[in-house]
């Protein structure tokens, strides 16, 4: 066979159009290909089987890297597995697209800014929000993350700042949490020993709230400090009229101040209206120990055993127990019965907060458990 010069020609030609082909049928076997497993995708995540969804979604994004929604949608998914670090980049990817239209690009924003606020990452949730502050669709959301990162990170003025733009902007109540935040500066300012800042602060405190406690009890810790028990009891008063619950707490300190005073029958009125008005094992307990240290063994002991006539506890009995037996150490039948009910009253119960349950052995102003602010309630809850 005679060999032709066009062959030379005509065989590089045929081969690129196989090549062309075999890219132009794989195409079209992806664009097939994608619905079915973009579906696919939807099917198992109704099925509650996420990773296997992940799987299809990744797919789908591979074949069709212009796929916005989806990309938002992996986000998500990703954010909502803990998979921080992996969200962070889907979010990053289209941040980083030139053609993303602005609303898609603030979404991005936004829910990059929600994975780093997940995993810890706090300067960068804020950078990402503050980004964000202009857009009128995402902005009090934002101020709502910014106002949570900066009481995570004790930045307490730029939380007092954006909790009063919330009350302007959202017409939200922050009133409460604002005079924490002012308590807070107090706090850090009772630590470089800057009490008269630590009193002003209180004070803006008290203007914001008018029921905050926890100022007029930090207060008059301030006065006494200062050598002052006749202001820290006028503070510390007024802790009863706004709400009588919190008396326990500081039932300790005012009888110290009364009898600083030299008014021991001032301390006994108080420590009276407690019983009265707050009963509970902590209210006797704090009771019982203040009239021990001022009235002697055999008030205390009266003391609780006109307790136990009028709220009988297995608590009260076994303090009364325990008197008798310091009384009587060799009284092996009471020996007996005092050990066998300590068990049942070792126990002082712990506080709780009302939003989320979440138990602490102190009291606490802000919960751990949900950041809730003043949601603990200042009687022990027994176990
Ligand atoms: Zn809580």
């Amino acid at each position: 066979m005679e060999f032709e010069l066009w062959y030379l020609i005509v065989v590089p030609l045929l081969f690129a159009a196989g090549w062309w082909c075999r890219g132009l049928d794989q195409r079209q076997r992806e664009n097939e290909q994608k619905p079915g497993t973009y579906y696919r995708g939807i099917n198992l995540l109704l099925n509650d089987q996420p990773d296997k969804a992940i799987d299809a979604f990744i797919e789908v994004v591979k074949l069709d890297p212009e796929t916005i929604e989806l990309h938002h949608a992996l986000g998500n998914l990703f954010s909502r597995r803990g998979e921080f670090d992996r969200a962070v980049r889907i979010h990053n990817h289209l941040l980083n697209r030139e053609d993303l239209p602005q609303e898609e690009r603030s979404l991005a924003l936004f829910e990059l800014g929600n994975d780093y606020l997940k995993a810890g990452i706090y300067d960068r949730a804020e950078e990402s929000f503050k980004r964000l502050l202009k857009e009128p669709k995402y902005r009090l959301e934002t101020m709502r993350a910014l106002l949570k990162i900066y009481c995570t990170e004790k930045e307490w003025e730029s939380a007092i700042s954006m909790a009063n733009d919330l009350e302007k902007q959202a017409g939200e109540n922050h009133q409460a949490e604002i005079g924490h935040f002012y308590c807070e500066l107090a706090s850090l300012a009772i630590r470089r020993k800057d009490f008269d800042k630590a009193v002003d602060l209180l004070n803006q405190a008290r203007q914001v709230d008018r029921r905050s406690v926890r100022a007029l009890i930090m207060l008059g810790e301030i006065a006494m400090k200062a050598g002052n028990p006749e202001n820290a009891l006028r503070y510390w008063n007024k802790v009863e009229s706004v709400n009588a619950e919190f008396l326990p707490l500081i039932m300790t300190q005012m009888a110290q101040a009364y009898e600083q005073l030299g008014q021991h029958d001032q301390a006994m009125n108080l420590i009276q209206r407690a019983l009265d008005d707050q009963p509970s094992a902590e209210t006797v307990s704090i009771a019982l120990s203040l009239i021990e240290k001022t009235e002697g063994v055999d008030s205390a002991r009266a003391m609780l055993r006109e307790e136990l006539k009028r709220r009988p506890t297995l608590w009260t009995y076994e303090k009364l127990a325990q008197m008798r037996l310091s009384a009587n150490p060799q009284d092996e039948e009471l020996k007996l019965l005092t050990s066998l009910l300590k068990p049942y009253v070792n126990n002082p119960g712990r506080y709780r907060c009302a939003h989320c349950g979440f138990q602490a052995k102190g009291f606490q102003w802000l919960c751990p458990g949900c950041s809730s602010w003043g949601s603990y309630s200042p009687k022990r809850q027994a176990e």
